[in-house]
């Protein structure tokens, strides 16, 4: 980091100051002393940062209504373009916002360069989707009369982030929102503000340079959870988009309705495998382990709860120890590490609470423990825990934002179901099986009840045509992919007589 003492690891190759300069941008407006932002690498000090205060949230919040009033009135094939140039120039510095983003968030850089990817793929599928935005005609039960359903831009987009893919879930939500026609604040984690100065920044450049294109149209909202508050209680926001923890979906949820304000939440998940005696092992053991370890354990679809036969159980788990213990656990920067850092101190306490609370539940704990980087005493490394359980006890209900991964084991694939179901969050699930009755059932009605449903495929790392999201305490709410641009819009439904009579609805007499 820019500001490491000689005697400090330099962990880094490139400074955050050095990859902003070679995006183009600087961090002078921003410098100030309310965020101190640390890298979870090794624990140092990347940049402090200044914070937006309440009555400067308002200002944002009338700059942004003001932008919406003109860019709805641009053609959406038009505001498409936006997003192409934007697309084109997250390709060109690919690699130094992978490295950004490796360095502030701590995921291993071939995670950090698929996250900056689907950044590109969601442009690509927003400028696509900018040229069809349609509604549609109904039947008309009046002669010469046409009833037609219109989307129209909605107004102002709040999207607020999780530390844990930072940039990817606001690209989800802004290029959608931006080809529909709406102003976008983006309030990030405080955790990874950084992230999103450089993403806004490079879409803010390139929205500059776009005669088309209204000013203050994206715009960015540091600061901890009070700037998302304002987002969510105030009356300008259309829509407000919320991803991280359940406790705050709770809260923001409830903000956005008693507005009546449009709230889409993606909150957290609590996710299961099943494995069938059926099950292709080894491809079951490499979905699982990426599942469960990707990301430290930091994501909302990683793999929490093991579900595995009793009869294939004792050899599965046996495999699966064996491989957690080669992972190599270190640098994320290093390109031969599976598992970098957690974010911080308190998601380490966290993860030993919970391992603690399952001894106590009568579970067995194998690995969980910190691996110390010399001279790095704020940086928490951690060896994955696999745990194994006498049943869904507490603690396995509930989700904990680290690498651990609970065993528990079935006889019928009924009861398999009905644990996976038996928690309150409602992600994502997948089952293993080269059972095609197995395979079906699960993703029927009577089998997963989550937003996510794979076969023979891990819980995490899904693509961004489907629509992604969850049911129960996960809110809900679909950000992206297949029809939920339909969030970002209003609808109007128009009824048009091009006769010279007037025959009223279900056949009501009127006559004068
Ligand atoms: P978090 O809830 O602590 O914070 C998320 C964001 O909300 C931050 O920007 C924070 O400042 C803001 N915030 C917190 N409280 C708020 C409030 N009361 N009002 C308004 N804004 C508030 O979550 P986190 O620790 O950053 O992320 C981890 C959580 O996010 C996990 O639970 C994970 O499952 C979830 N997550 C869900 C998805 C999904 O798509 N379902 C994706 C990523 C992360």
């Amino acid at each position: 980091p820019n500001d490491a003492s000689p005697s400090a690891p330099r962990a880094f190759t490139r400074s955050v100051g050095d990859l902003f300069g070679e995006l183009g941008l600087s961090l002078d407006a921003h410098q100030g002393s309310a965020l101190t932002v640390t890298s979870p690498i090794d624990g140092s000090t990347l940049a402090s940062l200044r914070t937006d205060s309440a009555d400067e949230m308002d200002a944002m919040v009338a700059r942004a209504r003001t932008a919406f009033l003109d860019w709805r009135a641009v053609p959406a094939p038009h505001r498409g373009e936006l997003v192409r140039r934007f697309g084109l120039l997250v390709r060109e510095h690919k690699e130094a916002l992978s490295q950004l983003l490796t360095i502030e968030n701590g995921k291993i850089l071939t995670e950090a360069r698929g996250e900056v990817q689907e950044v590109i793929d969601i442009c690509d599928y927003a400028v696509g989707l900018s040229r069809q935005l349609f509604g549609m005609t109904i039947a008309s039960e009046r002669a010469e009369h046409r009833l037609t359903e219109y989307w129209h831009p909605l107004g102002v987009l709040g999207l607020i982030s999780a530390f844990n893919f930072p940039a990817a879930v606001w690209a989800w939500g802004t290029t959608v929102a931006l080809v529909c026609g709406d102003g976008a604040i983006w309030k990030p984690s405080e955790k990874t503000p950084l992230t999103a100065l450089a993403f806004a920044g490079l879409l803010q450049k390139v929205a500059a340079d776009y005669e088309q294109a209204p000013e203050n149209l994206v715009q960015v909202a540091l600061g901890d959870a009070a700037c998302g508050i304002a987002l969510a209680d105030h009356p300008d926001v259309a829509v407000v988009s919320a991803t991280g923890s359940v406790r705050m979906g709770q809260d923001v949820g409830v903000r956005v309705q008693r507005r009546f304000g449009r709230p889409i939440l993606e909150l957290g998940g609590n996710n299961a495998a099943i494995v069938t005696p059926s099950a292709d092992v080894a491809l079951a053991l490499r979905g699982t382990i990426f599942a469960a370890t990707g990301t430290c354990g930091q994501r909302c679809t990683t793999l929490r709860r093991l579900i595995v036969h009793e009869d294939i159980r004792e050899s599965f788990v046996r495999r699966l120890i064996a491989a957690v213990g080669t992972l190599n656990i270190g640098s994320p920067l290093d390109e031969a590490t599976h598992v970098g850092p957690l974010i911080d101190k308190a998601a380490f306490d966290g993860m030993q609470r919970a391992l603690d609370a399952a001894r106590s539940q009568g579970g067995i704990v194998h690995g969980g423990e910190r691996i110390e980087q010399a001279g790095s005493p704020e940086a928490y490394y951690v060896r994955p825990a696999i745990v194994e359980m006498p049943g869904q006890t507490e603690i396995v209900r509930e989700e904990t934002f680290a690498p651990i991964l609970y065993i528990l084991s079935y006889t019928e694939l009924d009861q398999a179901i009905a644990l996976q179901n038996g928690v309150s969050q409602g992600l994502s699930s997948c089952i293993f099986t080269r059972d095609v009755l197995e395979a079906e059932r699960f993703q029927s009605a009577l089998g997963s009840d989550c937003g996510i449903v794979n076969v023979n495929i891990g819980t995490s790392g899904a693509e961004i045509g489907g629509a992604f999201g969850g049911e129960k305490v996960t809110g809900g709410g679909r950000v992206s992919g297949s029809d939920s641009w339909k969030n970002y819009m209003r609808r109007a439904t128009a009824t048009v007589n091009y006769s010279t009579s007037l025959p009223l609805a279900q056949g009501v007499k009127f006559d004068l």
